[in-house]
């Protein structure tokens, strides 16, 4: 089995550089995914979020510390992936009719660095990022990872979707520690069936009654569809859960591996 695509839930950016039950689990994963020696990366991270679709296209994307209010530690990160502008090349093949456009200002955000730095410490795998474009519907973004599936499949790429399924930041409790409320474990749970079952309806999760305070805003939610999208688009797969655990209250920490 090869692993095809991942969905992080990410938590906040002291994960980074913590070391804790998730980032054990992120380590672990890595290690394994290592073995099967993905040619790269491209990740879908809730903090690249803009009009219309871009890709970074740059032979060495920078680390963006795109945060406030935390330790230096945290601004001192590095993570000096490469970048890969023929994987951003295919990108933009498959995307079509979407159309994609090449960055060269963007980089790596905390997204995607916080959770790769613990699974490739090495950081040599090349890191190509995809920004969600905030116009498209939960349709067009599902659509989106169904095409990307391609990259997958055909190009050994694994495929990063770095979230968090719930993400409600003006109710976290920082005392609740690794609990969560009751409207987060259930639409964590919801999502979960979902994602083991039947990635194609993830759509419905839109219409379930906790999403409005599971997801006040869309960012951290969207990362799932293009994960959702691609299990679907790839046919005989399997889906793990890992992280299966809400934090703070009202963040879910909750992953999938998508394996064929
Ligand atoms: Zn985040």
């Amino acid at each position: 089995m090869t692993t095809n695509a991942l969905f992080v839930g990410h938590g906040t950016p002291m994960n980074a550089i913590e070391d804790n039950e998730f980032t054990d689990t992120w380590k672990t994963l890595g290690a394994s995914i290592t073995e099967t020696a993905p040619r790269a990366i491209l990740s879908v991270s809730a903090h690249w979020y803009t009009r219309g679709t871009g890709v970074t296209a740059m032979t060495n994307p920078k680390t963006i510390h795109d945060f406030w209010g935390f330790p230096p530690e945290l601004n001192a990160v590095q993570y000096e992936a490469p970048g890969d502008p023929e994987i951003a090349e295919l990108v933009k093949d498959v995307a079509r009719p979407t159309l994609v456009q090449p960055d060269m200002n963007w980089g790596l955000d905390h997204g995607t660095w916080s959770v790769l730095k613990h699974m490739f410490p090495e950081a040599k795998i090349p890191v190509v990022q995809l920004s969600i474009d905030g116009t498209k519907t939960f349709a067009e973004h599902v659509a989106l990872g169904n095409s990307l599936a391609r990259l997958a499949k055909e190009h050994n790429v694994l495929l990063v979707g770095s979230g968090n399924v719930v993400h409600n930041l003006s109710m976290t409790q920082w005392h609740a520690g690794n609990t969560g409320f009751d409207w987060a474990d259930r639409f964590d749970a919801d999502a979960k069936e979902i994602m083991l079952d039947s990635p194609d309806r993830a759509e419905s999760l839109l219409h379930h009654g906790d999403f409005r305070r599971a997801v006040p805003t869309p960012d951290h939610f969207l990362p799932l569809a293009y994960i959702a999208g691609a299990a679907a688009a790839l046919g005989n797969h399997s889906v793990d859960v890992f992280n299966d655990q809400r934090t703070m209250g009202s963040l879910s920490m909750t992953g999938y591996q998508v394996s064929s």
